[in-house]
């Protein structure tokens, strides 16, 4: 219901069939996709978490100067309803749309033009117009070979279409999750443009706000950057957890069902739940 390009259920349906015993749904910053998904779970004999995956900004404390960054923080097992989460939500999907045409502005200034309307045709939950919209329309314009190029080339810092965004605050998106239940996760770590000193202090005021987990199998990581936040959960005490990053089948690197085991000694953050 964010960025992915199947319908929950047929997610669901496609864990399923790679042989899946529990999920869960993360979009981007909506829940409106996990009642579908929970329906399909059950129907296939799966254990559903449900889930969201917040776009959060962040910059190191001791240094102010330094530029924000996006971090993607999932909460997993959460009640959609809790009135926190739903609020912080809405107000983070609020201002999306006008992001949206600071990037059709910031390509047409590289030649690029009429975006805004080509991505947000594609964008099923017109709320949730993101760059990979934009990305998807790049490649259908054969501007770029696949999505990833769209993203090294272009909507990416210090390329046309980036725009700087307000996202919400890690202690916020902590809050919010834990207010609903939830568990919070870093997704995706090793992603992130952090140094050593950067990474520590993120995995620090992460422990420090309760943060429970950090994925360590990813769709987005390298084999080093698993082996490096195998190290750093041990090191910080974080449970651990495992996530596709499945928005397509032809652009996404792991169906959900087909991801490596995750390092034997770590526990995985669902072994809390009930
Ligand atoms: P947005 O929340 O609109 O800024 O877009 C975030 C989306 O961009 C997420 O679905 C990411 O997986 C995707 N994304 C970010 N960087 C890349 C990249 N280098 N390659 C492919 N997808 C990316
Ligand atoms: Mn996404």
């Amino acid at each position: 219901m964010s960025d992915g390009t199947l319908a929950p259920d047929a997610m669901i349906a496609l864990a399923a069939k790679n042989g899946c015993d529990a999920i869960a749904l993360t979009d981007h910053d909506t829940t409106g996709g996990l009642d579908e998904a929970a329906a399909a779970a059950s129907a296939h004999g799966l254990y559903f978490a449900p889930g969201v995956e917040i776009s959060v900004s962040w910059k190191p404390k001791d240094d102010p100067d330094a530029r924000s960054l996006t971090l993607h923080i999932v909460g997993l097992n959460i009640d959609a309803s809790s009135p926190p989460l739903r609020d912080g939500l809405a107000a983070i999907r609020h201002g999306r749309r006008r992001r949206g045409e600071l990037i059709d502005a910031s390509l047409a200034n590289a030649g690029i033009v009429g975006t805004f309307a080509d991505a947000y045709a594609l964008a099923t939950n017109k709320e949730m117009l993101g760059r990979t919209h934009f990305a998807r329309v790049l490649v259908d314009r054969k501007i770029v070979k696949d999505v990833h190029r769209a993203f090294s080339r272009y909507l990416t810092p210090g390329n046309p279409g980036y725009v700087p965004h307000e996202w919400a605050s890690l202690p916020a998106a902590v809050e919010w999750i834990h207010a609903a239940g939830g568990s919070a996760v870093i997704a995706h770590p090793g992603r992130y443009r952090l140094d050593t000193a950067g990474r520590e202090a993120l995995l620090t005021e992460f422990k420090a706000l309760g943060g429970d987990a950090i994925e360590v199998v990813t769709g987005s990581h390298s084999n080093r950057d698993t082996a490096d936040f195998a190290r750093y959960a041990r090191d910080f005490g974080f449970h651990v957890s495992r996530g596709a990053d499945f928005h397509d089948p032809q652009e996404s690197a792991y169906a959900p069902g087909t991801m490596p085991p995750l390092p034997g000694d770590l526990t995985p953050v669902w072994a809390a739940w009930a």
